[in-house]
């Protein structure tokens, strides 16, 4: 109502529904978003999130300070300009005389001519409608399903193809749809998590925008193969104009009979919600989604139980990413083996990558799994800008840490990205050119982690910020051997000891820093004295 909450607000809030009000700050001052002083929402946020900053995005944010403007962290445009968020519109520029309004994601290019999955469609016109989408194949899959096919036959289909999670977990899609099948308890419920926060992630806004009912056809089939009569679709913050292409597409399919109650004239009903975000990468984690979705303070959930059977209020759910949701009624229209040949060698299937920073042509790539990392990087998107080298990239957006020297022949497939310590994760890929100080780069990635540790648990919060203090050479200095030391003992108990992957996985950033970059770690350790 106010684009911002007032303590005024908040603490009615907090009289008429009796929750404490200590509680209800700590959520609102949780989420990035939640703006506590007008002008509020209508305050422009500007991102400075890693791939930003190569591109001017602090410069850009210093000249806004002026009109108010607060940082964002990654805002998921990672292959255009510097993104800044003026209430519900997403501009982009270099400059803040010249910023254009940027409603729809870039075009989506196959430049290796492969046969793809997710983009098959994609480029066609007036996809993103519902007869567009419709005259393009859409809806055959559901058709099949709901005319011919049992909810366990689907769930076959499925596992049979090897889809696996999309988002970055990995976890076989058809046996997460078996689990929430056969628990027990009701209502069973389907979540897309939509909240997109790796940083140098961009496709599943790609693929919201420019094909939303494969994501709706797709969640309607998950909720046929498992019994679920709900669900929702938990979109980040900093997709606004996503939201309503979204809630449009689900009022189309509603009022053409497929979504609600007895779809396609069947007695099957599936009930579709969105549900937005404010800004915490945390809740990309699926307890701590599911935390936000029922309004409680997003921490991670401990597991077991896991959300196939204590999920949405403790009931039976699955939490499936966008990107894997899309592929869906692709496999049930053409089915499991088709989708398994989309594999280069013995993997099945493709794998969206968004790939940004130092290179010719960043954007969304359909990759079948298995290409080489130097395909992708040279041939398709046109290797380094004029003059330049590439030094080093990132995989799982900042999760994975860096691949460096030998190690970026890679091909794109877990087996071989996790031999080199890494993982492919949600498919964020940044480039890091020759011209790049690594150590900067760590520290940005580290402070990121820092800034989104929920806090819920101790090695992770203070490790994050540790390091994140080691590597800007702020704190009093060491030697470089005891710097190693405290390097790698933070980090290995943060491996061990962390709740979630947030704190799992930031230490791949220092391991592969010093992995890789040796020499320039010294360099900065002896600068920092
Ligand atoms: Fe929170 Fe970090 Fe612990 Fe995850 S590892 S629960 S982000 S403090």
């Amino acid at each position: 109502r106010d684009g911002y909450l007032s303590e005024e607000s908040v603490r009615t809030v907090s009289d008429t529904l009796k929750i404490p009000i200590a509680e209800l700050w700590g959520t609102v001052t949780f989420y990035h978003h939640f703006s506590r002083q007008a002008p509020g929402k209508s305050a422009p946020r500007v991102c400075t999130g890693n791939v930003c900053c190569l591109n001017g995005g602090r410069e850009l944010y210093e000249s806004m300070k002026e009109d108010g403007a607060t940082e964002m962290p990654c805002a998921g445009r990672c292959d255009d300009m510097v993104p800044v968020i003026i209430d519900d519109k997403a501009w982009v520029g270099f400059d803040k005389d010249s910023l254009e309004h940027r409603a729809t994601p870039m075009p989506v290019v196959n430049p290796g001519g492969i046969e793809e999955c997710c983009f098959s469609q994609i480029r066609e016109p007036g996809r993103a409608t519902l007869e567009g989408y419709r005259k393009t194949g859409g809806y055959s899959g559901l058709e099949n399903a709901v005319g011919d096919m049992s909810p366990d036959q689907v769930v076959q289909i499925i596992t049979d193809s090897k889809l696996a999670g999309r988002g970055g977990a990995g976890f076989p899609t058809g046996i997460k749809w078996k689990a929430v099948a056969e628990a027990p308890g009701a209502p069973k419920c389907i979540v897309c998590n939509a909240d997109e926060g790796e940083p140098g992630c961009f496709k599943d806004r790609t693929m919201m925008d420019h094909d939303p009912f494969a994501v709706i056809e797709g969640m309607t089939l998950a909720a046929f193969a498992t019994g679920a009569p709900l669900g929702f679709i938990y979109l980040r913050y900093e997709y606004p104009e996503t939201e309503a292409i979204l809630e449009n597409a689900i009022e189309d399919a509603r009022a053409s009979g497929l979504l609600g109650d007895n779809i396609l004239g069947s007695n099957f009903s599936f009930h579709l919600y969105v549900r937005r975000g404010a800004g915490a990468y945390i809740c990309g984690e699926e307890g701590s989604l599911l935390n936000s979705l029922e309004g409680k303070h997003p921490f991670p959930r401990n597991k077991p139980p896991f959300p196939v059977t204590h999920g949405f209020n403790d009931k039976p759910t699955a939490v499936n990413n966008v990107e894997t949701l899309a592929s869906v009624p692709h496999i049930v229209a053409n089915g499991s083996d088709w989708y398994q040949s989309l594999g280069l060698d013995d993997h099945a299937g493709t794998k969206l990558i968004s790939l940004s920073g130092d290179v010719q042509r960043p954007g969304n790539y359909e990759v079948p799994i298995g290409l080489p990392l130097q395909t992708l990087l040279h041939e398709w998107a046109g290797g380094p800008k004029p003059g330049r080298t590439i030094q080093a990239v990132t995989m799982a957006g900042l999760s994975g840490g860096f691949l460096a020297g030998k190690d970026l022949e890679v091909t794109l497939d877990d087996p071989c990205i996790k031999s080199k310590g890494s993982f492919l994760g949600a498919g964020g890929i940044m480039v890091f050119d020759d011209s790049r100080d690594m150590v900067a780069a760590a520290h940005d990635a580290m402070a990121f982690f820092a800034h989104e540790s929920c806090g819920k648990c101790f090695p992770c919060r203070i490790g994050t910020q540790r390091i994140t203090e080691r590597l800007n050479g702020a704190t009093p200095p060491l030697g470089y051997t005891e710097w190693l030391a405290e390097i790698e003992d933070i980090g290995s108990t943060m491996k061990s000891t962390s709740a979630c992957g947030l704190g799992m996985a930031a230490p791949h950033v220092t391991e592969s820093l010093l992995r890789y970059f040796p020499e320039q770690v010294e360099h900065h350790v002896a600068g920092a004295k």
